[in-house]
């Protein structure tokens, strides 16, 4: 078990898949979870499963492409909670297609969706970080934004942009203990790999370029993720943590 003070988080995009996993990981050492999604559906079924658990959780739907609601939710939530300790943007989408075919609104919306959401939580958040002299922050980025990737010029943008928040923000935040840190995953079963997974020539091409030869699981990343909200990562600050199978070696 690692430590956890009497800790609150959020986590974007904890209905499904890889922020299910983290606030499911963080709800079972103690820490209370606000899970944020875009659907009160999502949200909801997995801050009740939280809650059946035995753990303690609250549902948000919020749409973090969109700077008002994240201004207004944070409003609200610093209100309810004493502070929020813990932030781990995750919430990210796709809209693939080779730079000529790009629309303005597949980038904007990829862009919007996987960073400026991580600018805005951030402002929002770390303040009150800061003025506690304690927090942690952790950007769950891709493999795409280490290495690029044909047909995602908009999403290998975002999370390279979230690496550079990342550096940035844990120069700025250091000295009152608050860490910022990134994870980089590789292919990971969830709704987002669905259709490459499910396809056998696609994925067996994939797969040619994971050395350990399998698609990583949710809880992969959500271990690590753990790990650096904890306690014990207290003096890791500004690193990005590739979970892919050694694919960005
Ligand atoms: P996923 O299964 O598609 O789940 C995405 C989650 O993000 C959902 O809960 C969704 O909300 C939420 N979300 C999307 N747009 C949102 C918005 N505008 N406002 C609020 N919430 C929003 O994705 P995943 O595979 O778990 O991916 C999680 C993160 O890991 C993403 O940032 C992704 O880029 C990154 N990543 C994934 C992989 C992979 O192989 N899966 C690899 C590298 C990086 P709803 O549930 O309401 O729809």
């Amino acid at each position: 078990m690692l430590t956890f003070k009497n800790r609150t988080a959020l986590v974007t995009g904890a209905g499904r898949g890889i922020g299910k996993a983290i606030a499911e990981s963080l709800a079972a050492q103690g820490v209370t979870v606000i899970c944020v999604s875009k659907s009160a559906d999502s949200c909801g079924a997995a801050a009740a499963a939280i809650i059946a658990a035995g753990g303690k959780a609250k549902a948000l739907a919020v749409d973090v492409a969109d700077g008002t609601a994240i201004a207004a939710a944070a409003e609200q939530l610093l209100k309810e909670f004493p502070t929020i300790d813990i932030l781990v943007n995750n919430a990210g989408i796709t809209k693939d297609g080779l730079l000529f075919r790009m629309s303005d609104s597949d980038w904007n919306d990829v862009i919007g969706t996987n960073l400026t959401s991580c600018f805005h939580w951030t402002k929002h958040l770390a303040r009150p970080m800061t003025r506690a002299r304690w927090g942690r922050i952790v950007n769950i980025t891709s493999v795409s934004g280490i290495m690029g990737n044909a047909g995602q010029a908009n999403y290998s943008a975002a999370k390279a942009g979230m690496i550079g928040l990342t550096k940035t923000l844990a120069r700025e935040f250091a000295g009152r203990s608050v860490t910022v840190n990134a994870v980089a995953p590789g292919f990971i079963k969830t709704d987002m790999t669905t259709d490459f997974v499910n396809n056998p020539e696609v994925s067996a091409k994939i797969l040619e370029a994971v050395p350990l030869k399998r698609f990583g699981e949710a809880a992969d990343v959500a271990n690590i993720t753990a790990y650096l909200c904890s306690e014990e990562a207290g003096y890791i600050t500004g690193q990005v943590f590739s979970v892919d199978g050694g694919m960005a070696m």
